[in-house]
């Protein structure tokens, strides 16, 4: 890419319209994404270097969702960890039209975030969720369009893959642990334990007491592996 000819209406546009709701972003994830291409392509670098607890602090996150987000959009390849030091992250970044997942969207997305480089997971219990959008679809799909934690519809572009154990907590991207939410779930879930969440939102009248019960079990049936997404045809 010719930096020069970098252009941040494009840009900005691109990552609005396309990149975030494409991959799914959550709001902390969106503004680490904005940030650190700020302060790296917008300026005519690639490449950057940064301490995770800075960029937590500057964003009003905690340092755990900073670290999460940081993650995510490495597995996603918006970005590229190249080196974590005692000096902190030394981090490629790439603008969505260079982010594979985008440019191949569909079949061949498959291939894309690397997977094709690794051998086919044959299996649920192997298989990495987050890993393909194939895969990713068919969480969102399992879900059938509403979040599973309020029951809101979703569409392409409010919905959410999110950890029920998260990922600071060494939460798994197994299909036992990741639920299609919209988006405020996903904000407003945050690193807390699931069902103290669903509680909250039992509280503030947003699920019926029988809707709490049916989550809570859902919960259950969701770790115990009885809620297997159909896996796309050719195993990614
Ligand atoms: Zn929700």
């Amino acid at each position: 890419m010719n930096l020069k000819k970098l252009n941040p209406g494009l840009l900005w546009m691109q990552f609005e319209d396309v990149l975030a709701p494409r991959l799914g972003l959550s709001v902390k994830e969106r503004a680490v994404y904005s940030y650190l291409l700020r302060h790296s392509l917008v300026v005519g670098k690639p490449r950057l270097q940064f301490a995770v607890i800075a960029l937590a602090r500057t964003l009003g996150l905690s340092f755990g969702a900073a670290r999460q987000a940081v993650r995510r959009l490495d597995e996603l390849g918006a970005l590229r960890v190249l080196e974590r030091s005692k000096r902190g992250h030394l981090a490629e970044m790439r603008v969505p039209e260079k982010i594979r997942a985008i440019r191949l969207h569909k079949n061949d997305a498959l291939e894309a975030l690397g997977a094709a480089a690794e051998p086919a997971a044959s299996t649920h219990e192997t298989t990495d969720f987050l890993k393909t959008w194939a895969l990713r679809k068919a969480i969102h799909d399992r879900e059938r369009g509403a979040c599973f934690y309020c029951f809101r519809r979703t569409s392409g572009k409010v919905r959410c893959l999110d950890h029920v154990v998260p990922r600071v907590r060494f939460g798994p991207n197994s299909y036992r642990n990741l639920v299609s939410c919209c988006i405020e779930c996903n904000t407003r879930k945050g690193d807390r334990p699931a069902p103290d969440f669903l509680r909250t939102l039992y509280r503030l009248g947003r699920l019926t007491p029988a809707e709490l019960d049916a989550r809570l079990r859902a919960l259950k049936d969701l770790a115990a592996g009885k809620l297997r997404p159909a896996l796309p045809e050719n195993g990614k």
